[in-house]
């Protein structure tokens, strides 16, 4: 065993593709300590700067003195408290629909919810650069997996209408989490109504951050329940805690309480993260000048990276990767960075295509412009020193 495990790291190595943890000394926020020493931070999924927020950590101190730390069973054992049915309740109105249930994790929500409402016989349909939970409720579904290629729905039409199977998953990610970009939901539910597929949409990044209201890409493409039956969010990204959520009707709900193995066989989430999450959803909806502020520093990041003639992607979303190429590459963009005190997220091969490895930078709304700006300065101050222009 030794042998083999020793192997598998030393391949690794020599690919550039070797996984390491960097140790953080403080709450996510952007002036941060990492291995002991401080930097700037522009790799957290905390875009709305709720993981630190004072009235979210004074909810969830309040409820551990009232209700503890574990939550003790499952939900449907004993471990359903009054803090969960409340951001239920909260999230069903908040995204308009009739009922939402709590995942303990993204992953395990995705992987759940699939796996309830496909099997052997039906036919599973996912955009190629789906969040991996997807692409593995997709796979161990037993149904009929098929990848479509990224936004191309006139591909996915075609895969739909040659399928045999009477019932079929449509499955995409809302913002895609390693490129920034939005799935075209309207054409897409669209064509699930024509088709008589079902849509299902993992908004883990859009939530709390799109729309006026921050409902995500449903608000973003007004969509309802019945155009979108299934719709996915977490709380780890915008609303600064942890855990997850589906969203739907009444019967789809039920359903997944009766069915979802990932749902049924695990500890409910402590209850104070569900207070925690209460309080950031109250932020959420009565801070609209987070999102505002955000999308400023989006575009001011933009504006200059291109004078910079760094290589963008399709994104207004805080998500702005700058692809470089080889992991090799990516791996000294990051290194440099660090050394000049700025943390971004290198991210290589298999998360995204091969040649594709990118700078993946997040903004916060807690981020300021002048920090922004100390993030340009390096990365223009990095190209000159190593003369890359990519
Ligand atoms: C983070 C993420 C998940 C997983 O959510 P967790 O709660 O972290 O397990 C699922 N889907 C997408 C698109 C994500 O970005």
């Amino acid at each position: 065993m030794h042998e083999w495990l020793s192997e598998q790291l030393a391949r690794r190595r020599a690919a550039d593709l070797y996984r390491t943890r960097r140790e953080l000394g403080s709450p996510q926020q952007p002036n941060v300590t990492v291995d002991g020493r401080p930097a700037l931070a522009f790799c957290a999924n905390d875009y709305l700067g709720l993981a630190n927020h004072p009235e979210v950590k004074r909810a969830f101190i309040q409820a551990a003195e009232r209700y503890g730390v574990g939550s003790g069973a499952s939900h449907l054992v004993c471990g359903h408290s009054h803090e969960h049915h409340a951001l239920e309740q909260e999230l069903a109105a908040f995204t308009g629909r009739a009922r939402a249930l709590i995942f303990s994790t993204g992953y395990m929500a995705n992987v759940g919810v699939i796996n309830a409402l496909v099997e052997k016989g039906d036919a599973v349909f996912e955009d190629k650069l789906n969040h991996a939970s997807l692409l593995d409720g997709g796979l161990s579904s037993g149904a009929k997996f098929q990848r479509f290629l990224h936004n191309d729905v006139a591909q996915l039409a075609q895969k739909l209408r040659a399928s045999e199977q009477a019932k079929k998953l449509v499955v995409v990610d809302g913002v895609f989490s390693m490129d920034g970009d939005l799935a075209p939901l309207d054409e897409l539910a669209s064509l699930c109504a024509r088709e008589r597929a079902w849509l299902m949409v993992d908004d883990a990044h859009g939530l709390g951050v799109l729309g006026n209201n921050g409902g995500g890409c449903a608000e973003v493409f007004n969509l309802n329940e019945q155009q979108l039956p299934v719709l996915m969010g977490t709380f780890g990204k915008a609303f600064g805690t942890f855990g997850a959520f589906v969203a739907g009707s009444e019967e789809l709900i039920e359903t997944l309480i009766q069915l979802t193995r990932t749902y049924i066989y695990t500890t409910a989430l402590p209850p104070a993260v569900a207070a925690a999450t209460r309080a950031s959803l109250k932020l959420i909806q009565t801070e609209p000048w987070r999102r505002e502020k955000l999308q400023a520093l989006i575009a001011e990041f933009r504006t200059g990276a291109q004078a910079l003639g760094l290589q963008l992607m399709n994104s207004h979303t805080p998500i702005q990767p700058i692809v470089v190429g080889s992991a090799a590459t990516v791996m000294s963009w990051s290194e440099q960075l660090m050394q000049r005190g700025l943390w971004v997220g290198a991210i290589r091969p298999p998360t995204v295509a091969p040649g594709s490895a990118r700078l993946r930078v997040t903004l916060s709304a807690e981020h300021s412009s002048a920090q922004v700006q100390q993030l340009l300065s390096a990365l223009a101050d990095i190209q000159s020193q190593t003369g890359d222009h990519s």
